[in-house]
């Protein structure tokens, strides 16, 4: 790299770069406002208000009620918080019906759970990501006391019909919680049409800093505390709020809000460019996942014959990040469960590349991304142990 090579970041469902107005957004709060929102005197006070204003600003991104929004450290706490304060009120054991593709914050959790003698269903995806709204109505029981589904999927940005599943369960009388970790902010999300039970964010993926999530828990919905101690969040959550993290998830989410129509259209134009620009200058690639039914932001993929981590080395000495599975997951020689969930031919299977974008992406970086990654193909395939392999039969 030399001090001319650009920087084009495309890993944005890995995290973001945080927004410059979330940055001004906290401030405040480090500089003035730094009283404990407990206390009683008017140092307390005034944070208070500055939490209930960032509550306001968050539940606004999904139409829920203030009081309805739970911070939290991230989204993992908050699938944690979700599920195991469901299990912990149904007397440590239920059914958990989720689906097999779930970002390792539900599915470790999942198989966690089911070693302290919960049952579990795990719902198989269609070779496209896809889960059809009947395959979890079939899979309720009577035991079955929660039903976790990821709205968005971080690899493929694949979407769950939340939508039709969320009424489904709700007829049934059991409880939904989805991981909206990767959705929120994307696409537009309202609990007032969508009677989702429970559902988690997490700041890091929407322009504000990692370490602050949020629970959404309608109310007159109960579940146990995960982290008990103080009364703060209303009992629901203890410790002392992490008020400046708060005051810019609040405007980040804020800001989702206002640019959410103009940029969901604007961004999936420059993914699309640069997916058909990739299909059409790479010979064997295709998508991974459902064209259609997925995040305005997301590509994922598949480079035959070639292993993902070898392009995206190539791809970092150029200044071009994206990644190759989740980023918790990365790293593994094992290729990643959603991959294998989708049965993605046994040629490909290592050789997926998500480009995940963010409202800071241009044209100019979609083209400087195409100029490179073809030549880059070329020369991986040359030197591929599977290429040779097919040569030589
Ligand atoms: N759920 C999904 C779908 C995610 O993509 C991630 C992070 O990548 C998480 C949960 C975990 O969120 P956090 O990093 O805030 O714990």
């Amino acid at each position: 790299m030399t001090e001319n090579t650009p920087n084009i970041y495309l890993d944005n469902n890995a995290t973001t770069q945080v927004a410059p107005e979330v940055i001004e957004a906290m401030m405040p709060c480090l500089q003035r406002f730094w009283g404990n929102p407990s206390s009683m005197h008017t140092f307390g006070g005034k944070v208070k208000k500055c939490i209930d204003h960032a509550r306001e600003q968050v539940a606004a991104l999904i139409h829920a009620h203030p009081e309805e929004i739970i911070f939290t450290s991230c989204g993992s706490e908050s699938n944690n918080m979700a599920l195991r304060g469901v299990v912990d009120a149904c007397g440590g054991r239920t059914h958990i019906v989720t689906s097999n593709v779930e970002h390792p914050a539900i599915r470790s959790l999942c198989h966690y759970l089911k070693k302290l003698g919960c049952g579990l269903t795990e719902l198989a995806v269609d070779n496209e990501g896809l889960l059809a709204p009947e395959q979890v109505a079939e899979a309720l029981t009577k035991e079955t006391g929660i039903v976790s589904l990821m709205w968005a999927n971080n690899e493929t940005g694949v979407l769950f019909p939340i939508e039709e599943i969320a009424p489904l369960v709700k007829s049934s009388g059991k409880l939904l919680h989805t991981d909206a970790v990767q959705a929120a902010g994307k696409i537009p999300i309202d609990v007032r049409e969508v009677p989702v039970d429970m559902l988690s964010i997490s700041g890091h993926k929407l322009h504000a800093p990692k370490g602050i999530g949020v629970l959404y828990l309608r109310k007159g919905v109960k579940i146990n505390p995960f982290i008990i101690g103080g009364h703060q969040e209303l009992g629901r959550r203890a410790g002392t709020e992490n008020v400046p993290y708060i005051m810019g998830l609040g405007r980040a989410c804020e800001l989702a809000l206002e640019h959410m129509n103009e940029e969901r259209t604007r961004v999936a134009a420059l993914r699309d460019q640069l997916e058909q620009g990739i299909l059409a200058s790479c010979a064997d690639t295709f998508v991974n996942g459902n064209r259609e039914k997925r995040l305005p932001n997301t590509t994922n993929i598949a480079f035959k014959y070639i292993e993902g981590e070898s392009i995206l080395l190539r791809l970092d000495q150029y200044g071009i990040a994206a990644s190759s599975g989740s980023a918790c997951t990365s790293g593994s020689p094992e290729p990643s469960h959603v991959m294998q969930a989708l049965h993605v031919d046994a040629m490909a299977l290592h050789g997926g590349i998500r480009f995940s974008l963010s409202r800071y992406n241009t044209q100019e970086e979609m083209d400087e991304t195409l100029k490179h990654l073809p030549g880059i193909v070329d020369e991986l395939r040359k030197l591929s142990p599977f290429t040779a392999r097919i040569q030589c039969c």
